[in-house]
Formats: C-alpha cells, structure tokens, sequence
C-alpha cells in the first residue's frame, strides 16, 4: 500500500525550507521556560495567524501560557489526526537561536522546538497542496510538559476538554525507532527527621533516632524492592525499577544530624496501575518511620503514566508505510525511552500516539541542535501520514486500500 508518488512530489513542492526554520528562529527566540511559555505560545499563535489559520486560545488551567489550537478541516468526513509539541524547555540559561552546518541549535532547537516548527509546516503543505482529501488535522501547543517544574496538567485538561484527535504525532527528538511501549514516572523526595536540635555527638541523648541509619535502611528496603522489580521483565521496556539519585546528611564529622534527605524515581511498566505505586511507596516509608522512631515525609510527583501504542490500529501501518516510502527503509519497533505527552494520550483517551521527531541532540543540555533536512523529512511524513490516514473512515480496518487522491492542483 504505497502512496503515489505523484502525492510525495506534490507535497515536496509546497515545503519551504526556509520558510520551516524561520519558524523554528521564532520560537526558539521566545525564551520558554516550563510553566513561562506565553511569550512562546502567542510567537506560535502569531505565526500561525499570519499564515491564515484561525487560532484558538484554550488556557487549560494555566492562564500564563494558553495554549495554542488550530484545527485545519476538510468539511468531508474522515479522521482527524492531532499534531501535538510542548514549547517549553528545561530550566537552563537562554541559548539564541542560530544556524550551524545545516544545524539548528538553539534553546529547544531539539525538545522541541524544531519538531513543532515541522509540524507546522507539515500543516502549511497539507493546506496549500490540497492534498488532504477529508477529515482534519489538529494541532495543539502548550506548556507544562517538562519535569519537574511541569507534570503535563494543561495537556491532561486539553485532553479531558475532548481537545484531541483520532491519532497523534508527536515531533519529540526520536527518529530511529517505532516506540510501542514506555515505562511510567513519578519522582519522589524523602525527608527524614527527628526531633532534637543539633548537637555534639557524645552530647546525644541515647535514645535519640539516628536519621543517617534510618536513611541507611531505606537505601537498604529500596535495593530489595528494586530486586524485587527486576524479576518480570517486559520485552520492549525492561523491568519497573525504584532508583536513588541523591542522599544527603549532615553538616560535620561529630555533629549528630537532625535530617536526612533522598531522591529518586520510580518506574512502573504499561498494564500496571501507576497511582497505586504511591501509595506502596507511602506504606514502606509509614513502617520505616515507625520503626525507626524517626518523621518521615515524602513529596511524590506523578509525572507520566506508562505508554503503549495498538499496533493493530491502522494508524500505526499508515505512518510504517509513510516512512518507509520517504526513507527506503522499515522502521524497527522499539521502546520509548523516556516519559512525554504519548503516555498521556495512551493513558487518558486511549489514542494511539506515535513519538517520531528529527534527528537532533543536546536535550536537556545548552547545546541543543536539530537537524534541518530531517525536519524538511519530518514535515513530509507528517503530511504523508495525514493524507492517508484522514481520508480514510473511522470504520476502516486496515486491510482496505489507500483513498483514491482527489485531482489537485499542481
Ligand atoms: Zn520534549
């Protein structure tokens, strides 16, 4: 089931490269830091007004950033297939952007600002090419995506609105896999105390806790959790885990401390139930305090739910074909390494959700960079991929034959 290559070469002619990394200089021009992104938010809206698209403003309970909305429609009835980033970045200090041997870098050149801009000129060509033969496209913006500063909430409300589409593609930095199941996330922070001031060791009262040892046997329970974890292996994402990242006690060598802190994680898989590892969590920190004669108090952050894409639904052989016809090669299935919106639109609408960015690098770090013919590849497959997967019926399987194209203007 190929697409016609009449189809390609028709979109390709209504890609503008340079068109594509304006764009993408807008809105890494926009400093966005999570939860800060309504400078980024109204660049992108403006944008898109300028291009003749009607933008919608839903705040999605966060009035500083609203987010960004335009849905493209054929008035003929097919699928509607979402296009959806996140426009804030990690909290680090502000990178302009720039080109660099056929490279964008930038502050969110890859997470990801140069995946929406491809999205949105996935958009632009989907419009001016007249490709699309029915059904729409939705795409969506926001803030609050990233960790720990963001937890997803105004994507979720998007969500639970019914502000999403029959499918979702999504420009994160992930190109050289189909990512078909992911590892939920929430960190936590433990602060262990007791209640005495501080106070020379040998001046101690005995019966005193000791919050290094109470420390030392949580460090202990998790090891023996994390084992625990370990035994059920899933074939794509490994095993759930629970990790340590951080402890720290003390001020000096004879001082007996009063509080022990630790960080980490926890990592559950697809199919088991993320909230009630919290409260797991929560009872072993109850008998740990009890026992120990310590207070014990835990910040949990749910961060994402666990992913899982249905590789029966016809969306994800639409999007295999569409690559492979643009890359003359399969992608292989693999897993998601890390947690995003997918996990959301998995675990709140159960819509199949595909993670496939530009090829890029440095997220998380002052040295981002996106690659700026795979964002012209990017912008093609999302078009590709819209093409066949809007004009076909929500009662399609997907033995059917690929839409017969409408004539179009050349
Ligand atoms: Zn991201």
């Amino acid at each position: 089931m190929d697409h016609p290559q009449s189809i390609i070469d028709h979109l390709v002619k209504h890609r503008d490269r340079d068109r594509l990394v304006d764009t993408a200089f807008l809105l890494i021009d926009a400093p966005s830091p999570t939860g800060q992104a309504g400078k980024a938010c109204d660049r992108l809206a403006e944008i898109l007004e300028a291009d003749g698209f009607e933008v919608e403003r839903p705040d999605g309970g966060h009035p500083a950033a609203p987010a960004v909305v335009v849905r493209f429609e054929t008035g003929k009835p097919g699928r509607t297939l979402q296009f959806n980033g996140h426009l804030d970045t990690v909290h680090l200090p502000f990178v302009p952007a720039r080109v660099e041997d056929d490279l964008l870098r930038g502050s969110g050149a890859s997470d990801m600002k140069g995946g929406v801009a491809a999205a949105v000129e996935a958009l632009r060509m989907l419009r001016d090419s007249k490709a699309l033969t029915a059904g729409s496209i939705l795409l969506t913006a926001h803030d609050l995506h990233e960790a720990p500063w963001g937890d997803g909430r105004q994507l979720d409300r998007l969500i639970r609105e019914g502000i999403v589409g029959d499918a979702v593609l999504l420009p994160e930095p992930l190109s050289d896999v189909l990512p078909t199941d992911g590892r939920g996330c929430a960190t936590w922070k433990v602060r262990i105390s007791r209640t005495g001031p501080p106070v020379h060791e040998v001046m101690r009262p005995m019966d005193e806790p000791s919050v290094i040892a109470a420390g030392a046997e949580l460090v202990a329970r998790l090891k023996r959790w994390d084992a625990k974890l370990a035994e059920i292996v899933h074939s794509i994402c490994g095993s759930a885990s629970v990790f340590i990242g951080q402890i720290h006690s003390g001020e000096i060598y004879n001082q007996y401390p009063q509080e022990c802190r630790l960080e980490g994680t926890r990592r559950w898989l697809p199919g088991t139930d993320g909230r009630a590892t919290e409260t797991e969590f929560r009872t072993l920190l109850a008998d740990l305090a009890r026992e120990s004669g310590t207070r014990i108090e835990c910040d949990w952050l749910f961060i994402r739910d666990a992913f899982h894409l249905d590789q029966a639904d016809p969306f994800v052989s639409i999007f295999q074909a569409s690559y492979q016809q643009i890359s003359n090669r399969r992608i292989p299935l693999g897993g998601k390494p890390f947690v995003d919106d997918g996990n959301s639109f998995w675990a709140l609408a159960g819509v199949p959700a595909i993670t496939h960015g530009p090829r890029a690098g440095g997220q998380h770090t002052v040295a981002e960079w996106a690659d700026i013919a795979d964002m012209e590849r990017v912008a093609l497959l999302y078009a590709l991929t819209a093409v066949a997967y809007c004009a076909s019926g929500r009662a399609q399987t997907e033995d059917e034959e690929w839409p017969q194209p409408a004539p179009y203007p050349i």
